[in-house]
Order: C-alpha cells, then sequence, then structure tokens
C-alpha cells in the first residue's frame, strides 16, 4: 500500500533581526538559515519516517532541486515532483530577539501544480491507497474527485483553512483531520459538526496538549477521546503534521484508528520536544522506543 500525497514544499527562511522592521524600514539580519517546510512536506516527512511508502505529487521552482533532494533523502518518493516556471513556495519569517515573528508566505510553485501531472501520478496508484491533501496547492478537488472514482481512501487536512476549500473535497473524504479552532471555523461557516453525519465516515478534532477527538461513523459519531502524551514543549510547530503523517501512515500498514492515534500522539509529543519542522520529526523506532 501506498500514501499519495499532494502536497506544498516550501523552503523557510528564518532571518534574526534586532526588531521587526516597520513601513520603509531596512534593517540587518544577524542570521539566516533555510529549512524545509510546507505543511505537504512535513506530512511526507513524517509519514516516510513512519515506515509508509510515500509518493509526493508537488512542484517547485528550479530554485527548489535542494528542497527535493532533502525529501529524498527522508525516504519520500520524489518521482511525481515538478518542476514549474515559478519560484518554490516559501516562507520569509523574520524572529526578533524576544521570539516574536512575522512572516511572509509566498505560495509560488505550490499553486501551479497541474491537472495533468496529478491524473498522470494518480495512474500509478491503487485502489486501497490514500491521498492526502491539505489547503496548500492547487488541484485538491481534482485529486479527491480523481482519487475517489479510482477507490482511493481520500483523507485531508483543511489546513490552512478555507470554508471554500473544505466545500470543495468534502463529498469525495473519507478522513477529515482538523485542530479545534478549525472545526470551529468549519461550523461557523456551514453549521456543520463531528458529532452529527458530516458525509465523512472519520473526523479526528486535535486538542493540542489536551489530544483529540475521533468521531467515527462506526461508533454513530459518538466521541472517542484519546489524551496526548504529557511532555514539556518547546516548539509546537508541525506537531499537527507529525501527528496526520503518522495516522495515515499507520493506517496503511493496516492499524485500526485508536492504534494509529496512539502511535501518531506519541510522535507528535515527542515532535513538540524540539525545535524545527521537517528536518527533526521523529523515526518510527524513536516513537516506539518511547514505550
Ligand atoms: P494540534 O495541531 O496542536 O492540535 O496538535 C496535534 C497533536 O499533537 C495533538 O493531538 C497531540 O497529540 C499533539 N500535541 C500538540 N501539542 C502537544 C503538547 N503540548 N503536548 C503533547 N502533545 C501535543
Amino acid at each position: 500500500m501506498a500514501i499519495w500525497n499532494l502536497g506544498s514544499i516550501n523552503a523557510d527562511y528564518f532571518y534574526r533581526v534586532p526588531h521587526l522592521p516597520g513601513p520603509g524600514e531596512t534593517i540587518a539580519a544577524t542570521d539566516l538559515t533555510r529549512g524545509l517546510g510546507g505543511k505537504g512536506a512535513n506530512m511526507s516527512v513524517a509519514a516516510a519516517r513512519a515506515a509508509a511508502h510515500v509518493a509526493h505529487i508537488g512542484a517547485v521552482g528550479s530554485d527548489g532541486a535542494w528542497a527535493v533532494e532533502r525529501l529524498t533523502e527522508y525516504g519520500v518518493d520524489t518521482r511525481r515532483i515538478q518542476t514549474v516556471d515559478t519560484a518554490t513556495g516559501h516562507a520569509i519569517i523574520t524572529l526578533d530577539s524576544r521570539g516574536e515573528n512575522a512572516i511572509v508566505l509566498f505560495p509560488g510553485a505550490n499553486m501551479n501544480i497541474s491537472q495533468n501531472a496529478v491524473g498522470l501520478a494518480l495512474t500509478e496508484a491503487e485502489q486501497g491507497d490514500i491521498l492526502l491533501m491539505q489547503n496548500e496547492t492547487s488541484q485538491q478537488a481534482f485529486a479527491a474527485e480523481t482519487g475517489s472514482k479510482m477507490g482511493l481512501r481520500i483523507a485531508y487536512a483543511a489546513a490552512p483553512f478555507s470554508t471554500e476549500s473544505v466545500g470543495a473535497v468534502l463529498p469525495f473524504l473519507d478522513i477529515l483531520i482538523l485542530n479545534k479552532i478549525e472545526m470551529a471555523q468549519l461550523h461557523l461557516a456551514t453549521g456543520l459538526m463531528p458529532s452529527a453525519d458530516m458525509g465523512v465516515d472519520t473526523v479526528i478534532v486535535t486538542l493540542g496538549a489536551d489530544g483529540c477527538a475521533l468521531y467515527d461513523r462506526s461508533a454513530g459519531w459518538v466521541p472517542q477521546h484519546f489524551p496526548a502524551v504529557p511532555v514539556t514543549a518547546v516548539d509546537t510547530t508541525g506537531a499537527g503534521d507529525t501527528f496526520t503523517g503518522y495516522v495515515l501512515a499507520a493506517l496503511d500498514r493496516g492499524m485500526t484508528m485508536p492504534d494509529a492515534i496512539r502511535l501518531a500522539a506519541k510522535a507528535a509529543a515527542l515532535m513538540v520536544t524540539r525545535y524545527g519542522t521537517a528536518d527533526v520529526i521523529p523515526d518510527l523506532k524513536e516513537v516506539l522506543d518511547l514505550g
């Protein structure tokens, strides 16, 4: 079995600055680091570290070869990543001495993934494989509809949240993963609630340090709560992406949903004890060593 992840690939540029620049101001950064980012890339790395076969479907510009190489190093199958004539998606993150940040995000190549490339990649998928998506790329609705017709299991992490984007894929979804803020936004916009039939068999609402709630058709939508693993959090960036990648990898390997969630909660807990994103996502051995 395999996971096909239609997902974003970003370069995250972290600039340390004495203070965040104001309008018209130029300031010198004291340090620059570049990391692999994007929710899509993070989820691919998480699922690969959880020992799944993950084929990433996405796009970078000619400046993004290093990001593709890094994904390959992390065990992701990168053969369906297109190189397009736009800059690789990137985030310019300025960080001041108090830990405040200001971010400029350029979606770039992530929004230029072609329907052809998605269609071609999915011809290689097999019934029962998982198609994963988030909301940082083009072609989500097309991929969801195509994958659904092919008998793939369609999973969607509704981040960053957009009512329109969730609405476009919702009829095709088997698994919806979202945090409590995104769930509240969805409820506000549509009236949908996970404790009633949303048209999706499985809904997982993540609750940060409070764990997550699973709503499943087979359980009559009665919520099942799973606690988080207690740790001292230092950086919660990428916790949700790690959780999602691990849940799907575990499902792909035939684990039950409750077991997949318990494994993913351990991986996400380890993740919040570390600074960074894709580069520090724990592998399966580290997660299993937690006991
Ligand atoms: P979130 O996207 O913040 O809701 O977090 C996703 C998952 O990461 C949660 O369901 C938890 O399993 C885990 N997680 C997030 N924050 C923490 C934390 N402070 N301590 C332990 N686990 C956490």
